[in-house]
């Protein structure tokens, strides 16, 4: 099977007549001027020079999150570009990020020309109250409009929603992902607000006006969208913002972020956190005293089910007094688990003379 590569192309907005509440595109993109057609060809030369094209399937990403409202000229000297890669065999597709707002049949077919395959739109809400507290200058009939035209003209459809917008509660980042999930993506970004230097959210912050999800909470609220998404199929390509320089721990040295539910590894405590839930789940069930869990998973989750720092592992013996006994087998699928209550305290004496010979085990 081939291996995935993405060749991100951060694309500011310098002068962007939107002002979302949120927004300082410089530190989310850490760039501080415009993209070139020359420096994405530097961009794109360096990453090609790291990866063997023929067992690969690249992809080059122009993010940003508003391609298609840059300067015409711009995006097809930056469009152009990308298509000679994939011309010349060395790249395989193009994606875009954009605002709903900038979709157009005539936007579209441009894009068509230069080989797009997948544009993502940041949606952010659903409600368009939040929307407009948050300055998007967007309704969510604007989402629905650019959703249907980007999937009817044969494009893939992603969606970026974002959790701990102003006045934005648990329920509204609930109903966001149900409609984003009526309108067909075929994969979603999901994004905790941070709050970031030189933004109106700062000023609101500092002014006690906006109070930022505590991490906690975040995480909780995502645990409940990533499941119904997964259950729908539709891929989570991220859950938390990237890591750069510029977006890494408050009060840290070039730090952009202010304050807000960063943690460095985001995603992974969500998802550490829907196997602890499941594994309790399963003592919760069982009218007796467990002593030992055994989960059997793909050896790609192992690190998830023992959690950030074994986080999972000290959380089941403190609270739970259980011990959690790892089995990795490549056939379970990746997501899947078997989980198996392997000893209770009745069992006690007889099960702890039996010694552990299964060799795929990991004590943790
Ligand atoms: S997030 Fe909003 S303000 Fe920032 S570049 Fe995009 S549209 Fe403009």
């Amino acid at each position: 099977m081939k291996r995935k590569y993405v060749i991100p192309i951060f694309v500011p907005h310098l002068g962007c007549p939107n002002d979302c509440i949120f927004c300082n595109q410089k530190s989310i993109s850490g760039q501080k001027t415009n993209m070139t057609k020359e420096k994405a060809k530097d961009i794109i030369d360096n990453y090609l020079k790291s990866i063997k094209v023929q067992n690969s399937q690249i992809e080059i990403a122009f993010y940003g999150g508003s391609f298609t409202a840059i300067d015409e000229k711009i995006q097809n000297e930056l469009l152009e570009l990308a298509n000679t890669y994939i011309k010349e065999g060395k790249v395989e597709s193009i994606r875009i990020s954009t605002r709903p707002d900038y979709i157009t049949k005539e936007i579209l077919k441009r894009l068509k020309k230069y080989n797009v395959k997948t544009i993502e739109l940041g949606v952010q809400s659903a409600s368009d109250y939040i929307l407009k507290r948050s300055n998007r200058g967007h309704t969510f009939e604007d989402v629905k409009k650019a959703s249907k035209l980007i999937r009817w003209n044969g494009f893939i459809l992603g969606h970026q929603m974002m959790v701990g917008l102003p006045e934005s509660t648990r329920k509204d980042e609930i109903e966001t992902a149900k409609k984003l999930i009526k309108l067909k993506p075929k994969m979603v970004r999901i994004y905790p607000v941070l709050v970031v230097k030189n933004t109106k959210l700062e000023k609101e912050y500092e002014e006690g006006i906006y109070k930022p999800l505590p991490l906690a909470q975040a995480i909780e609220t995502c645990k409940e969208l990533v499941r119904m998404f997964a259950n729908k199929k539709i891929d989570i390509i991220r859950v938390g913002l990237q890591n750069t320089d510029e977006i890494t721990k408050p009060g840290s040295e070039k730090s952009e972020v202010v304050a807000g539910p960063y943690h460095p590894a985001f995603r992974q405590l969500v998802e550490s956190s829907m196997w602890y839930d499941a594994i309790v789940e399963k003592i919760k069930k069982l009218n007796v005293k467990v002593q030992e869990v055994q989960v059997t998973v793909n050896p790609t989750d192992v690190n998830n089910v023992i959690g950030h720092k074994k986080e999972n592992v000290l959380k089941l013996k403190d609270y739970y007094d259980v011990d959690l006994i790892i089995n990795q087998d490549e056939k379970v699928k990746q997501g899947k688990s078997k989980i198996d209550i392997t000893k209770v305290y009745k069992d006690f004496k007889e099960e702890n003379s039996a010694e552990d010979k299964e060799k795929n085990k990991i004590k943790v």
